[in-house]
């Protein structure tokens, strides 16, 4: 019967539950199209860039919380590096669809994704250096 009308039975099931007017049909067509298109060209939405400096800043910025809170206590530490790693699950769930939509591909979003862990790591670094500099030279005044 499907064939009959001239639709394939695959496409009339992704289409199921959806009205099979013109403008849906116009749409879908379009995405396709863009799609298409930025996998042709390679080509990169801006959002997914401004999406992985902001993802960038925020990791800076939760390393800095965890090499703070290790210094403050191991316990403080541990606690604050959970809350991060729990917060962060759905955060770069978001940021991966994201970068995806703006024409990553999967392999190409998640390498991203990792080298804005290493904004993470320089943070957590930074608040060690800083502190371990404060505290050399407090101990270099202590010899003298
Ligand atoms: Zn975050």
């Amino acid at each position: 019967r499907m064939l009959q009308l001239g639709v394939e039975p695959e496409r009339f099931d992704s289409l199921q539950g959806q009205p099979l007017d013109g403008r849906c049909l116009l749409r879908e067509a379009r995405e396709k199209a863009l799609k298409a298109s930025k996998e042709k060209t390679g080509k990169k939405d801006v959002a997914g860039y401004l999406n992985l400096m902001a993802n960038s800043i925020d990791n800076f910025t939760h390393g800095l919380a965890v090499g703070g809170s290790f210094l403050v206590g191991f316990r403080v530490g541990v606690l604050t590096t959970f809350a991060i790693l729990v917060h962060e699950i759905p955060h770069e769930v978001g940021d991966f669809a994201i970068l995806l939509r703006s024409g990553f591909s999967r392999w190409e979003a998640a390498k991203a994704q990792l080298a804005t862990a290493a904004a993470g790591l320089i943070g957590a670094m930074t608040a060690v250096i800083f502190s371990g500099a404060r505290n050399s030279i407090g101990k270099y005044f202590l010899i003298f």
